[in-house]
């Protein structure tokens, strides 16, 4: 794993936008400042073993509370916590550090202990893999028969990363479990031999790690398409490094990049992902997002719904309700997906439901844009849209958002009740039928 950003990137400048990569070799300091006792800062390192670990000065220093760690949402948001790895697998990690095991012994079990979760959950390396001419498209992953998702190879790493990503393995030392492509000729070959495809979805890692010089290799070739109607980048950025968009070198480049999309007469949606509201507050982010919108982009918001980080509804009113005032578009509240840590961060379904239901309910029409609980699960985007009783049945009511059947898209489907379940495969067919729809399987 590099530990300078993009190397093609050298993006930031002095003053107080001067970005300062921690990593593992960090942590241990870090995890002093924060007053942990040393068996608890051990058992950090063994999570950061197996998972990524990476923050920044940024987030240390204006977004974090430490007088609030470890409970503190910033801190569980980029910090390993113990709870991440099962019992038995911290107790091996811990060990194996504490004995000082040579690193390939280290490197060995982390990967054991990796491939037990799930890395590519909901088939996603086998089933959402485009051909072109007889070759599969490396770096590319096509769900939905209108959109692509592109993983550009400098920018599969972020800012900061947060411990639940879904997209952990990206990051770990696993070579064959990444997603990237440096062919932008085949990706617009492509797109050209499939015109129903409309919407090109940047993704990572974070795609604004590169320098506006490289993204606009990804970009530039999409305006000759004349079937791409929309490009959206998907980022952390305005959260981990907003000055990003304000203060780097290029932070104006990037900008200028962003209207050269919106004057060929695209859609640009900036897909941010923002986790909780303290992440709007500093003033930085702000003017981020004013610059942003001043291109003429869209800034639309997504995140998942984590246990101890963001599981309360007053959080999402003040998320959604900031995001709004800053016009900014709430756009989808994710389930935490089956893979990595889930079983520590995942918020049970009927429990989650509750709490979008809560939060839905307080905040204006402008912010009632948004979607949610919504699994992204193998056969497409599931929605919880609410518990109902039906002839004595308590069960859930579900939809597809999206699908890889468009068949499928927009019709009602039941599910039995059940409190636990966090993942479309824990639930079954409501009133004793054998599927949730004809031609749907889970
Ligand atoms: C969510 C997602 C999309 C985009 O879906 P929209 O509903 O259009 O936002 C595209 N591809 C994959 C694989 C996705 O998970
Ligand atoms: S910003 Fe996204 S890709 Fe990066 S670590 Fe967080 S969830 Fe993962």
């Amino acid at each position: 794993m590099t530990e300078a950003l993009g190397s093609e990137a050298e993006p930031h400048r002095g003053g107080p936008g001067r970005f300062r990569a921690l990593t593992v070799r960090d942590l241990d300091d870090l995890a002093r400042r924060a007053g942990l006792p040393a068996d608890q800062r051990l058992a950090l390192r063994a999570v950061a073993a197996v998972f990524p670990f990476r923050t920044n000065s940024y987030v240390v220093d204006e977004l974090i509370d430490w007088s609030a760690v470890p409970a503190d949402p910033i801190f569980r948001l980029t910090f390993p916590q113990p709870g991440m790895l099962c019992e038995p697998d911290l107790a091996e990690m811990v060990r194996l550090l504490r004995d000082q095991a040579p690193a390939a012994v280290v490197q060995r079990a982390a990967h054991e202990i990796r491939m037990r979760l799930n890395p590519h959950p909901s088939g996603q390396l086998d089933l959402n893999a485009p051909t072109h001419e007889g070759r599969r498209v490396a770096g590319v992953q096509r769900k939905y028969a209108e959109t692509i998702l592109v993983f550009p190879r400098p920018g599969q790493t972020c800012h900061a990363y947060c411990t639940y990503c879904f997209r952990w393995p990206q990051f770990v030392d696993e070579p064959d479990l990444r997603i990237a492509t440096e062919d932008v000729a085949t990706v617009t070959a492509y797109l050209r031999a499939n015109p129903e495809v409309t919407d090109v979805l940047l993704t990572g890692g974070d795609p604004v790690v590169m320098s506006a010089a490289v993204l606009s290799r990804y970009v530039e070739p999409l305006l000759e398409i004349d079937t791409v109607q929309a490009v959206r980048i998907g980022t952390k950025a305005l959260s981990f490094w907003p000055y990003r968009f304000v203060a780097d070198r290029d932070a104006d480049d990037l900008l200028r990049l962003f209207e050269r999309v919106v004057t060929s007469g695209r859609h640009l949606a900036v897909m941010a992902h923002v986790t909780h509201p303290r992440e709007l507050r500093p003033e930085v982010v702000r003017t981020a997002i004013r610059r942003i919108r001043d291109t003429g982009a869209v800034v639309r918001c997504q995140a998942p719904l984590i246990g101890g980080i963001n599981d309360r509804a007053g959080v999402w009113v003040e998320l959604w309700n900031e995001l709004t005032r800053l016009g900014a578009v709430p756009y989808y509240q994710f389930v935490e997906r089956d893979t990595g840590p889930q079983h520590y961060f995942a918020v049970p379904l009927a429990r989650g439901y509750e709490i979008f239901r809560d939060a839905y309910a307080r905040v204006s029409g402008l912010a009632r844009t948004v979607r949610g609980p919504v699994m992204s699960a193998m056969p497409g985007k599931v929605c919880v849209d609410g518990i109902a009783e039906v002839n004595g049945e308590r069960v859930f009511v579900l939809h597809l958002i999206q699908a890889r059947d468009p068949g499928l898209v927009g019709r009602p489907f039941f599910a039995a009740f059940d409190p636990a379940a966090t993942w479309l495969t824990d639930l079954k067919p409501a009133f004793g039928a054998a599927q949730f729809l004809p031609g749907l399987d889970v």
